[in-house]
């Protein structure tokens, strides 16, 4: 059997540190990935390494995803997967990001990362990263990747990236899938939820869309916001787009004051998309009153995104230079299977 070749684009974070003699955290390397893993020898693939400057994801930013995205590829035509190693607190929205620029992806992009440093005795990143391989390198009978997606592997579970958050800065099992089921689950064997996965609908070249648009906001609501200061919010120079996380079901205060903040915002030409707070379930805003109103003056239903899908999503459907009906369309539909329509 062909022996596959992997590519390991390491960007930083805690997977990527070990102890030196004197104890300190120094970074890992990963060009020794072999030596250091000899089990990894047995599964017939030759790996090769692109190392970014290392940085802990928290200064990740639009730029360094298309530097990931163009790295992946230029070296597209010449593996047969893709593992990212990144930092755990801003992979969902590193990844959400990649699903979007990249378009007919037909390989394996497996983003995973870990909790506690590769050095340490008892890591997480050992598991997740020989396992992420070996996700990035399946096939089926006829030789076609089992994982076409981009998608992030944490703690035996396989996910649709884009429907992914951090949900746990303690827990091995750092990231949740809100809505949809891990596309393979991972135990004495890997299974996989075949009916789930994306499979390339067109055999075109792959293309990286790297127009993001960073002019975007994420307003959280709570009770006590105050009209001052949404208003502030919904009015700093430039705006283009804006996350509203809402309560449930998509629902925000009916008060005069909140809703004309909004209409105005809108007719100016911003684009206002509906997510909830809530871990689970989706906007579904003609239910109540208070979801009802968005829905008149024209915020965007998000269904059951993400935030980390939202944003990145808006970033790049406005820097393609979409906007009005347009973009509010393609907002409210599954371009990447990062959301549900559940009405
Ligand atoms: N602060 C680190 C980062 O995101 C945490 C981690 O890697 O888990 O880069």
């Amino acid at each position: 059997m062909k022996k596959a070749s992997i590519l390991i684009v390491y960007t930083g974070g805690t997977i990527g540190m070990r102890r030196n003699e004197n104890g300190t955290l120094v970074p890992f390397d990963f060009n020794s990935i072999e030596q250091e893993f000899p089990a990894v020898r047995t599964l017939n693939v030759n790996i090769s390494v692109h190392k970014m400057e290392a940085i802990d994801s928290s200064n990740v930013t639009p730029e360094r995803w298309c530097e990931l995205a163009h790295i992946i590829a230029d070296n597209y035509g010449n593996y047969d997967g893709f593992v990212v190693l990144h930092g755990t607190d801003t992979m969902s929205y590193t990844a959400s990001a990649l699903s979007f620029m990249f378009e007919n992806l037909a390989k394996p992009v497996i983003f995973t990362g870990s909790q506690i440093p590769m050095g340490i005795l008892r890591t997480d990143g050992r598991e997740n990263l020989i396992t992420a391989i070996e996700l990035a390198m399946a096939t089926d009978a006829e030789g076609r990747p089992l994982v076409p997606e981009v998608a992030l592997y944490f703690q035996n579970r396989l996910f649709r990236a884009n429907r992914t958050s951090k949900h746990s800065a303690e827990a091995l099992s750092a990231f949740e899938s809100r809505n949809l089921a891990p596309l393979a689950e991972v135990g004495v064997n890997i299974v996989y939820n075949h009916s789930i996965i994306k499979k390339p609908e067109v055999c075109e070249p792959l293309k990286v869309n790297d127009s993001l648009n960073d002019k975007v906001i994420i307003i959280k609501l709570f009770p006590g916001l105050s009209q001052k200061s949404f208003e502030a919010m919904l009015s700093i120079e430039g705006i283009e787009g804006v996350v509203l996380e809402t309560y449930g079901t998509g629902n925000a205060p009916t008060a005069e004051w909140f809703i004309e903040a909004l209409q105005g915002v809108i007719e100016r030409g911003v684009a206002v998309v509906n997510i909830t707070q809530c871990h689970g379930g989706a906007v579904a805003m003609h239910l109540y009153e208070t979801g009802r109103r968005l829905q008149d003056i024209g915020v965007i239903c998000g269904y059951d995104m993400t935030t980390e899908a939202a944003v990145t999503k808006l970033m790049w459907l406005l820097g393609k230079g979409q906007k009005g009906t347009e973009l509010a369309h393609e907002m409210a539909t599954p371009l990447r299977g990062e959301l549900e329509k559940s009405i």
